[in-house]
């Protein structure tokens, strides 16, 4: 049994209960962990307390070295990272391997960012006044990760909060913790005791975290759901709060594309990680010139593709993450024939161990179907027609969340009005679900409004100051009292 990492130490903590972590691939069990209660939670969070007195005064230049030294020794350990996260997560080598180098990337990346930026100097209104805005971490951060992308998400919140002074206490999912620990082991070991704490635990220890009054910042990525519990919790304790929730993102095809192109670059966008993406691809839009083509090219390329482990280098698609993930693809695809549409291929559970799901093609989908209006997570692509490029960005915009949203076309004025007119954080024009680490990352409406990447994403981490300096305290004429000057 694996433990929680609290103040540079391994410890079962106070837990009394464990969690089983399996293989989705094969259902099998890797290893347990403790169920963190409250208690542990507290431990971990009075830890990073402490770490926080010096760890917020150690300066940019030796707090970037030892960000660097968390991403070599990520590098030195990359293959048994992928590994795990392969056994843990389901999803292929490949993507893992990406995976793995997103992670020690950004801690690359905000080692170098966290030296810039940290505030401004600005024109006083008074002579021999300083003004100056400084920018200060905000103290203990809890990190709520999902299961999707464990150490990419992990590292895109803890990378920019340790480079802006904070110390952290994460809380990785329920379901795949044992990279999470398996980092604690191979990249923290060099700092300061308290700066990274883990505990290991469901929801109610996610909870603990939230209401832990010594908390001041939240940054959680995970469902719209959990995320509004946490906002409930929040707010009255008006705690900083940066969220990354769902998505439903629409892909539109345009007709000047190429429909064996299209369709290749479609089913990436929606399969990838079976479909268990926040910004894959949920909803296909086709103009109905085009769609017997583009659809019949989408069925032929998915039923080319080989479902299995991922550790199996023939892999393309690997399974999904649990049961209860794959009953909301099964009651997705079901309301959806119920209500008029036809599954093309896939539409069924395959019989093998292992939670997977066929990669499936619908048509004859519209908006009163849950297909198209809320999060599937699964390997599916529903296709819809189009009149006109009008009706498409009304249909993309037609959705409670604004994570993503992709265009395929070489019309330069599509892609203006697709830009300016779309609603969602990151809009992709023939090149889906790609990230740069100078860009920001993140959502619109539902789906939250915080930023990871970028500057905006060490931003998200550090609150500002303003400092007012009389530096010779000279008497104000405004000063109280006012009857002498009457
Ligand atoms: P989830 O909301 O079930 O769980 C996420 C994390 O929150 C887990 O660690 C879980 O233990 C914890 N948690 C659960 N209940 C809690 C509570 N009451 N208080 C505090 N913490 C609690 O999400 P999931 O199933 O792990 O992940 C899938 C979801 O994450 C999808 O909706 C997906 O779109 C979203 N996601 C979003 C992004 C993004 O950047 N916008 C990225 C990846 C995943």
């Amino acid at each position: 049994m694996k433990a929680h990492y609290i103040n540079g130490q391994f410890t079962f903590g106070r837990a009394t209960a464990t969690i089983r972590v399996d293989d989705p691939a094969t259902c099998e069990i890797l290893d347990e962990v403790p169920l963190g209660t409250a208690q542990d939670v507290d431990d971990a969070v009075q830890a990073a307390k402490r770490a926080f007195e010096s760890w917020k005064r150690i300066s940019a230049s030796e707090r970037a070295e030892l960000l660097h030294e968390v991403s070599r020794r990520i590098r030195a350990h990359k293959e048994e990272l992928v590994e795990l996260l392969t056994r843990e997560e389901g999803k292929p080598l490949p993507e893992n391997e990406e995976e793995v180098v997103w992670t020690y990337n950004t801690f690359d990346y905000y080692a170098e960012l966290g030296r810039h930026l940290r505030g401004r100097v600005i024109p006083s209104t008074e002579d021999g006044v300083l003004n100056f805005v400084i920018k200060e971490p905000y103290g203990v951060v809890g990190c709520i990760v999902p299961w999707n992308y464990p150490l990419l998400l992990l590292a895109w919140k803890v990378a920019p909060a340790l480079a802006a002074g904070n110390t952290v206490v994460i809380k990785p999912s329920e379901m795949t913790p044992l990279t999470t620990l398996q980092l604690c082991e191979i990249a923290f070991g060099h700092l300061p005791p308290g700066v990274v704490n883990v505990v290991t635990g469901d929801g109610t220890t996610g909870e603990a975290l939230v209401r832990h009054p010594d908390v001041p910042m939240i940054a959680f990525t995970g469902s719209l759901s959990t995320g509004q519990k946490i906002a409930s919790i929040a707010a009255p304790m008006m705690k900083k709060t940066h969220f990354e929730l769902g998505g439903k993102d629409a892909f539109v095809v345009c007709d000047d594309a190429d429909p064996e192109l299209a369709a290749r670059v479609v089913a990436y966008a929606a399969l990838i990680n079976a479909g268990q993406v926040c910004t894959s691809t949920e909803r296909v839009y086709v103009p109905q010139t085009m769609a017997h083509r583009f659809t019949d090219a989408v069925v032929d390329f998915v039923r080319s593709l080989n479902l299995g482990h991922g550790l199996d280098p023939n892999t393309d698609m690997g399974p999904m993450i649990g049961d209860r993930y794959r009953q909301k693809v099964v009651d997705h695809v079901r309301d959806a024939l119920a209500r008029g549409a036809r599954v093309l291929t896939g539409g069924n559970i395959p019989n093998r161990p292992g939670y997977f799901y066929e990669p499936t093609v619908l048509v004859d989908v519209n908006h009163s179907m849950k297909v198209m209006t809320e999060e599937t997570f699964g390997p599916v692509i529903p296709i819809m027609t189009y009149r006109d490029f009008d009706e498409a960005i009304r249909l993309t915009n037609d959705s409670i969340y604004g994570l993503g949203a992709c265009l395929y076309t070489s019309d330069a004025k599509k892609v203006r009005r697709f830009f300016e007119d779309v609603k969602a954080g990151t809009i992709w024009i023939n090149d889906p679900l790609t990230d740069n680490y100078a860009g920001p990352f993140g959502g619109m409406k539902y789906t939250g409004g915080g930023r990871e990447l970028g500057e905006e994403g060490l931003e998200e981490f550090r609150e500002t100051k303003h400092v007012h300096w009389d530096i010779e305290a000279r008497p104000k004429p405004w000063w109280l009292p006012y009857h002498k000057n009457a």
